[in-house]
């Protein structure tokens, strides 16, 4: 028998470290251990959509998640520098995938949408009557509307989350890598750290290290997850205003404002790790996607480029199959969530996921939705939309 240290230690302060402190603050003692800085992870670069998008992009519903992710972000407040920005949000659907079975999906989805406040189905006729002449609908039956969706900056929004968990008596400890679980038995009782002699014990161990989550909890399963890199650029047009157009996906490409009124895109390649990231930044991938804009937005112009704004991540994202992170206790004492397409959006529905996990409370959304069961043992490669094989000159 060991004393614990804290009630629970989470590893990684990416939006879902940060969150789940934050849910976790009121009635747990918290340590948070984080192996970079605040500004060094995939969460803290990210173009931080804020949609019900990230939830319907494995064409899921999950009922009771839309209302949680967006009461929190029009209510967090943090310490005052975290601001979201309302944008609505377009996915759209093309025409010639009705007589295919994505087609059922999308009915599907349109069917489980119907009682979901700011979410509808437009046709392109309706598109067109609401942004006029702003999005090339031609090949397009119409699209998925988010109009509760925004955009927020994602390093605020983290700082947000720490200075206020802080607050509350969380303890963050940066440049403090967590190298190994320790374990009693056949449970997860704390975690051994770089530069610490002794391990660090708590009941509950909550592993949200992004692409290395999997390394950590390997000894208790096999994750099934691909991951990928995305290069994404800030960029301007020179005859459209990131304020007057919707965020705009369609299979290939998602282009939208942030938060400074600069428009953000970017191409997602496969990585087989972390380690197999090149240092080297693919412009032609880059150009590529840029050169898809105009299939979305009209009237584009010249396309440019902020050079000094060009973004690789660093480690990677990971992924499942349907999008949708995994939310488990793989054994007592130890919860993994990781897996998300769009885990900044989704942090407070995560959050309140581990919490629940965590706590026996409840949630207003069944968590069989994230549980790894909803996938065959065998899951080993993951096949999305959006990201790429990656090109010879990787
Ligand atoms: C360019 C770009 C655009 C994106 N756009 C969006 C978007 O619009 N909307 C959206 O919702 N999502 C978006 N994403 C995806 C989103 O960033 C990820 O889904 C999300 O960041 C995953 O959050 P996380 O907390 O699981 O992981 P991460 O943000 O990767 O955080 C994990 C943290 O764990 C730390 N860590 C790892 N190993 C250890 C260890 N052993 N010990 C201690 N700490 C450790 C890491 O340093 C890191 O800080 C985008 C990502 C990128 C790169």
């Amino acid at each position: 028998m060991v004393t614990k240290d804290f009630d629970v230690v989470i590893v990684g302060a990416g939006a879902i470290g940060c969150s789940t402190a934050l849910e976790l603050a009121p009635d747990h003692d918290v340590l948070v251990l984080e192996k970079g800085l605040l500004t060094n992870s995939a969460s803290a670069n990210a173009s931080a959509f804020i949609s019900d998008w990230w939830l319907f992009l494995g064409r899921k519903h999950v009922p009771g998640a839309t209302d949680m992710l967006h009461e929190f972000f029009s209510d967090f407040d943090g310490t005052g520098e975290f601001e979201y920005h309302d944008h609505p949000y377009i996915e759209l659907v093309a025409e010639e995938k009705t007589a295919s079975q994505p087609d059922q999906e999308v009915e599907a989805l349109k069917e489980s949408i119907e009682d979901i406040d700011g979410i509808s189905f437009n046709t392109a006729t309706e598109l067109e009557d609401r942004w006029p002449g702003a999005l090339d609908l031609t090949s397009y039956e119409g699209g998925f509307v988010d109009d509760r969706a925004g955009v927020i900056d994602p390093v605020h929004y983290l700082r947000a989350m720490k200075e206020q968990a802080e607050e509350m008596g969380v303890e963050f400890r940066m440049q403090t890598e967590v190298t190994e679980l320790v374990s009693d038995g056949n449970s997860v009782v704390g975690v051994e750290t770089e530069h610490a002699d002794e391990p660090i014990y708590a009941d509950d161990v909550v592993v949200a290290a992004g692409v290395h989550t999997d390394d950590l909890v390997s000894e208790f399963a096999d994750l099934p997850m691909g991951t990928f890199v995305i290069y994404g650029a800030t960029l301007q047009s020179n005859t459209v205003s990131a304020e007057a157009v919707p965020t705009v996906s369609n299979d290939q490409l998602m282009v939208g404002p942030d938060v400074r009124g600069n428009f953000t895109t970017g191409i997602e390649y496969w990585v087989d790790g972390p380690e197999s990231i090149p240092p080297n930044l693919p412009q032609e991938g880059l150009l590529s996607a840029a050169e898809h804009i105009p299939d979305l937005l009209n009237d584009f112009g010249d396309v440019l480029f902020l050079e000094d704004q060009t973004y690789k991540c660093p480690e990677g994202i990971t992924v499942t199959p349907d999008q949708l992170p995994v939310i488990e206790e793989l054994t007592d004492g130890l919860v993994v969530a990781d897996g998300s397409r769009g885990a900044v959006a989704l942090s407070p529905v995560i959050a309140a996921a581990i919490t629940a996990t965590i706590t026996g409370g409840e949630t207003p959304f069944s968590l069989d939705h994230f549980s790894m069961d909803r996938f065959d043992s065998d899951v080993s490669e993951v096949d999305i939309p959006f990201v790429e094989e990656a090109p010879q000159s990787f």
